[in-house]
């Protein structure tokens, strides 16, 4: 009896001695922020971001208020800010704008993350550039500063409102929402297809939704990410209105329906995706329609979202050097000239345990961006979720097989062939001191969902897309360890 409560005791002091010893469960705390950035027209000149036009194209009046979105992410004592802005692009200019304001707010470059919502009907000319001016209009400051403080203040807001949370996670698939732009029956001024959506025919196109939900303790969303890789173009270059596009019409249902929570918009690949718009006169009518049409598959996933473990969260932005000249719009710089302009590309990455955010200053078309986020997983990411248009605008980025075919995609490359030719060294070398390696990689980097392979003209064109997703495997690496 003596011995058998002798042996009651020891197995209490251990198990108390075991659960001391654990570490203490994460804690995650989320804060989300929303300000308005709209800059009113009647009283200073806005041009609109999307559509190229000699010289800028000049926004008259305000069909609907134009945001910066932000969520705060808080594990045991780190910060990042993930920001949505509704713009066709982030420029170095706003991110350095709105940097300055964070000053003495533990919000730098370091962990902040801002991506553009690709709004094509949102204020331009936002790159101190003087080929961004030619085609959107002089670079302007006041409107640059209007959405730095915007950003600021959503991400002021979101960190002060910081409490405990619980984050979820949910994707699903919505086909013929978003379909392939690269096609001769699309039509880029009337943004209109000019045959139904067939899932037989239809070129690559990434039908994926995705839901990140963040609850506070009581389960009531406090904020609800979304994304759908396309273009905010149910608009077109005719239209004098800011808007925020359809993502806007999108948010405003998330939010109806969620009241208090603050719905994000983060694009994906979007390089060669463009809005299945309703064949309505009135274009108004077709961004409600297909902002209606993405909340319909948006919100029952809000409700079907899995939880997701957050620890740890790591970040890190690495910048690539430009390292070539530039070659766009058919023209070609030398590299001195794209240095004063182009300086360094951020590449980034946001890791909340299971969840990683990977996002790149470009508009990678949809097939880079499943092989990111495939490789991602490959490397033991549970949700890898790529954003594009993140921290900065260095315009498309293709596979070399969608870049020989042309095409305005291909023709807005940064670097065009160059980078082909660039990389075919490094192909070489890669082939010659890591063909194990090589192989075990090949079947997720260069094939599609679809299982098709990049094949006939050899390793020297596939290359570029293996380049482009090796980047986030070696980064994604230091972050797994
Ligand atoms: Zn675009």
């Amino acid at each position: 009896m003596f011995k058998r409560a002798k042996l009651f005791s020891t197995v209490l002091i251990i198990t108390c001695a075991v659960i001391l010893c654990l570490p203490a469960l994460a804690q995650l705390k989320i804060g989300a922020g929303s300000a308005e950035i709209t800059p009113d027209p009647t009283r200073i000149r806005v041009t609109t971001g999307g559509y190229g036009k000699f010289l800028g194209h000049v926004a008259k009046g305000i069909h609907d208020p134009v945001y910066a979105k932000a969520v705060v992410f808080e594990v045991n004592g780190k910060k990042a800010a993930l920001a949505a802005i509704d713009l066709v692009e982030v420029s170095n200019e706003i991110m350095d704008a709105a940097v300055k304001r964070l000053q003495g707010t533990g919000f730098s470059r370091d962990n902040l993350f801002v991506c553009a919502t690709h709004t094509h009907a949102a204020p331009g000319a936002v790159e101190n550039i003087i080929i961004a001016d030619l085609g959107f209009g002089p670079y302007s400051q006041t409107v640059v500063d209007i959405i730095a403080d915007g950003i600021v203040k959503a991400i002021k807001d979101a960190n002060a409102s910081l409490k405990p949370a619980n984050l979820g996670i949910a994707q699903g698939q919505a086909p013929g929402l978003t379909r392939n732009r690269r096609v001769d029956y699309y039509n880029y001024d009337t943004r209109r297809f000019a045959r139904p959506y067939d899932p037989k025919t239809e070129p690559i196109t990434d039908d994926t939704i995705t839901i990140i939900r963040a609850d506070d303790q009581t389960g009531k969303p406090i904020a609800i990410i979304f994304q759908l890789a396309t273009h905010g173009t149910t608009l077109g270059p005719n239209n004098t209105q800011l808007s925020a596009d359809w993502p806007g019409v999108t948010r405003g249902q998330i939010e109806a329906k969620y009241p208090g929570a603050i719905a994000l918009f983060i694009n994906g690949a979007q390089g060669d995706q463009a809005p299945d718009e309703a064949d309505v006169p009135d274009d108004f009518q077709a961004m409600e329609i297909f902002g209606k049409r993405v909340a319909d598959a948006a919100i029952p996933l809000v409700e079907k979202t899995k939880p997701v473990n957050p620890d740890p969260i790591k970040m890190e932005i690495k910048y690539h050097k430009v390292d070539q000249g530039l070659q766009a719009f058919g023209l070609k710089f030398p590299l001195w000239i794209t240095r004063i302009w182009f300086k360094e590309m951020p590449f980034s990455g946001l890791r909340l345990g299971e969840l990683i955010f990977l996002g790149a200053p470009v508009e990678a078309i949809s097939i880079i961006g499943k092989d990111i986020r495939k490789s991602a997983a490959e490397l033991g990411y549970q949700y890898p979720i790529y954003i594009g248009l993140m921290n900065d605008h260095y315009l498309y980025v293709t596979t070399p097989e969608e870049y020989r075919k042309g095409g305005y995609e291909a023709d807005n490359t940064m670097f065009g062939e160059t980078e082909s030719r660039l990389l075919r060294a490094n192909s070489r070398k890669s082939r010659r001191t890591s063909d194990k390696s090589r192989a075990k990689r090949k079947p997720a980097l260069l094939s599609d969902t679809q299982g098709r392979r990049y094949e006939s003209n050899g390793v020297v064109y596939r290359f570029p897309i293996f380049a482009f997703t090796l980047f986030f495997y070696r980064f994604s690496n230091t972050l797994i360890l």
